[in-house]
Parts: structure tokens; C-alpha cells; sequence
């Protein structure tokens, strides 16, 4: 049965379930089999060309288009009601293969300072040395940012909220006025998930997820997906055969698991770290907490305003100095210090080992990100248990 699913109409609860696994597969399997094969045979060559001509639906090779990972495409560019969408083997390949499409030499790209470490590499290495004019203004400084695009640019990238301040991004704005120097619009939406936040809706033209995050939300697996307008996904995935950063069907599946719980999972997500945001900010041990979500966030309102919630990430300074970020971090139970975070279990760790762990003291000064900062990925444990298990660290300073 050849189902009809519409984002408009259908809440997310239902297609993370259902949406893309009703055509792939015959035979009636009720959970899609993992297509391990590297390839797909023929008995009959004017089939085989078909395929490969792509007037006939098939598969031909794994590293272009597996049936496993398909379904996984599917699922994404429904949940968030795009024209297309595409896989890829990390949430940095689907970053990486993205930008090297566009970004050919002599190309302008105007971003944000404060992007995920692997992405700022890209803006201040690679991306220059390969003749790519990159201009990065301060996170949140609507007007640089203006100033810059309006002087032209060929693509927009923006991150929003950021990682680990949180700050945010007005992205409509932003990319209404890139569409009138006729750049493209890309927005890394992994921290917010469609859950939390719908670019499409906002005027982007592509949207990435590290799906290694939130997405699988179980630790288990790396990739990466980007929705968006078909015939931009279409350029990104012809670079990406070549470039041969395909998704793993084992992957696929892992990550097709983790979405079907992908609602309940960030319900979860936002309401713990909304109690735990509002828990720290008053804690006596505490100095600062960011958090979109809390009324005292500098773009609370444009939090309202673009996000219909505020995700499972936040970050706070312990008060003392360094010494206290070790002490509540080795004193926590229920969280692992490790580098990740959209997992169901929390996640801490201080900038320095995990988001900015390329970046050097100055830099991350200059970044606005405190030496003594923790940033803290809620799960979806009990949320008085990790209340408990804060106090009880935070008590030691
Ligand atoms: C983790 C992350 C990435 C990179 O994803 P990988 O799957 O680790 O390659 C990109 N952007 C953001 C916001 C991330 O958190």
C-alpha cells in the first residue's frame, strides 16, 4: 500500500514512525531489512540501463543509492516537509560536501564566528586555501552580518543556536536579504532538530543535521543529511558520489531506529533542560547559565519567535575558576565526560575537550566562550535524578 503523507497535516509523532518506509521493500516487512550488498544485479541489460539512466526506479552501486539509506532520506526530507533530502557518512561530510559544491574559487561565503569547531576549520583553513573568500562576523550581530551580504555573497551559513553559548541567529531575516544578492541559504539545524525548528519555513534553502546527534540520539552511529530545494540537494549529491562520503546502510538503520522516537525523545530533551536551566540559574554555586529558554537568554524573544523549543543543550559557569568546572564534572553520576551530546544519556564536558578542542585560550576568548564554562547535553534520564546529582557536585566547590 503506497501511503500519503503530508507534513502539513501529519504531526511529527506519526511520520517519524511511518513516513518513507512504505515503498523499498516487498514481501511485508514491518521493519526495513539493512541492505548490506555493495550492489545490485540484473538479468536483463535494457533494465540495467534504465536504472542507470534513472528512468526506472533500482539501485546499481552502494556508495550512489542503497535501499536502506533511501528510506532514511525519505523519513528526514518528510519530517521536514522538503523537496528533497541526501545522506552522508558524518554530519562534518554532509558539511564538508556541501560548502565544496558551492564554493568553488572565487566565491564569497559569509558565516558566523561561532560555528561546531569542525565547521570553523573549514571557514578559516581549508576553505581559504582553496580560494574561497570567507568573511565571519560576530555571532548574533545581525547588522556586520547585514553589511557583509549586502556587499555580496554567493552562499549564507548559518548555526543557530550555537554551540556552546547558545546563542542564536535571526534566520529569516537573514536570509531574506541573502536571497536579494542571490545567494543560497544553508542552516546546520542539529542542535534544534525539526522538532525545534523548521528553516524550510523560514526561507532556507538547505538545512544539515549531524544525524549522529539528536537524530540517531542513542550514540551509535555516525552521519549526516541535508533537505532542502531539489535541484540544490541534486548538485550536493552528485558531488558526494564522487566524493564517495555515503552513508553505511548498517548506519541507516541505526539512525532510521533512533528517529522513530525522534518527538518523544526531544519533548524529553526540552523539558529537562528547561527545569535544569531554571535550577542552575538559581543555584548559589552558579554564576551563569545559557539557555535559550530562560526568559533572562539576551534573544529569548527571537527563541520564541523561530523555535518551538529550546533543545537539550545548555551550558553554565560553576562560580571559582577552572578547578571548579574538574570538581562538578568529576562528581557527576549520571553523566558521561565525553566529547557528544543528543544522546539519551547527559553528556558534560568543558569547551576546551569538546566543541572548541581545535581552538586555542585566545580563540576561544575571542569566541566569547569562558575557560570555566560546562556545557552540559541533558538526556532523558529522570530529571530529579540529575537535579540531585548537580547539587550534590556543585555542593563540593
Ligand atoms: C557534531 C556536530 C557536527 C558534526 O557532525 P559529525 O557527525 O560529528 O561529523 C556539525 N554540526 C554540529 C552543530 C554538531 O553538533
Amino acid at each position: 500500500m503506497k501511503k500519503d503523507f503530508n507534513p502539513i497535516e501529519n504531526g511529527f509523532g506519526t511520520l517519524s514512525v511511518w513516513a518513507g518506509e512504505d515503498q523499498l521493500f516487498d514481501q511485508g516487512a514491518t521493519v526495513p531489512p539493512i541492505a548490506l550488498n555493495v550492489t545490485f544485479g540484473y538479468n536483463d541489460l535494457e533494465e540495467w540501463q534504465a536504472v542507470a539512466n534513472g528512468t526506472l526506479p533500482g539501485h546499481i552501486y552502494s556508495r550512489n543509492t542503497n535501499p536502506s539509506t533511501r528510506i532514511l532520506e525519505e523519513k528526514i526530507r518528510l519530517l521536514d516537509g522538503a523537496e528533497a533530502a541526501c545522506s552522508f557518512s558524518t554530519g562534518m561530510a554532509a558539511i564538508s560536501n556541501t560548502l565544496s559544491t558551492f564554493l568553488t574559487p572565487g566565491k564569497k561565503v559569509v558565516s558566523q564566528k561561532d560555528t561546531y569547531g569542525g565547521t570553523s576549520v573549514l571557514f578559516l583553513n581549508f576553505l581559504p586555501e582553496r580560494g574561497v573568500h570567507v568573511e565571519l562576523c560576530d555571532t548574533g550581530d545581525v547588522e556586520s552580518m547585514l553589511v557583509e551580504i549586502k556587499k555580496g555573497c554567493d552562499l549564507l551559513y548559518l548555526e543557530t543556536p550555537t554551540n556552546p553559548t547558545l546563542k542564536l541567529v535571526d534566520i529569516k531575516q537573514l536570509a531574506d536579504a541573502a536571497h536579494q544578492v542571490g545567494a543560497i541559504v544553508v542552516v546546520d539545524n542539529t542542535f534544534a532538530t525539526p522538532i525545534n525548528q523548521r528553516p524550510l519555513s523560514l526561507g532556507v534553502d538547505l538545512v544539515i543535521y549531524s544525524a549522529t546527534k539528536f537524530l540517531c540520539g542513542h550514540a551509535d552511529a555516525l552521519g549526516g543529511l541535508i533537505t532542502g530545494k531539489a535541484e540544490l540537494v541534486k548538485r550536493v549529491f552528485s558531488y558526494r558520489e564522487i566524493n564517495g562520503a555515503a552513508l553505511h546502510p548498517f548506519s541507516s538503520y541505526l539512525i532510521l531506529r533512533g528517529l522513530r522516537t525522534l518527538e518523544l525523545r526531544m519533548l524529553r530533551h526540552n523539558e529537562n533542560a528547561q527545569y535544569l536551566a531554571e535550577y542552575l540559574e538559581s543555584h548559589p554555586k552558579v554564576d551563569s547559565v545559557f539557555y535559550p529558554g530562560l526568559s533572562s537568554h539576551p534573544q529569548h524573544e527571537l527563541a520564541k519567535a523561530q523555535m518551538s523549543g529550546y533543545g537539550g543543550v545548555l551550558s553554565f559557569t560553576p562560580s571559582g575558576d577552572f578547578e571548579s568546572v574538574k570538581i562538578v564534572l568529576e562528581n557527576l553520576q549520571f553523566a558521561r565526560l565525553a566529547a557528544h551530546l543528543g544522546s539519551v544519556d547527559t553528556i558534560a564536558g568543558p569547551p576546551r575537550t569538546t566543541s572548541h578542542v581545535e581552538a586555542s585560550p585566545e580563540e576561544r576568548r575571542m569566541l566569547g566562550i569562558p575557560e570555566n564554562l560546562i556545557r552540559y547535553a541533558v538526556g532523558i534520564e529522570n530529571v530529579r535524578d540529575l537535579e540531585k546529582d548537580l547539587d550534590k557536585a556543585l555542593r563540593l566547590i
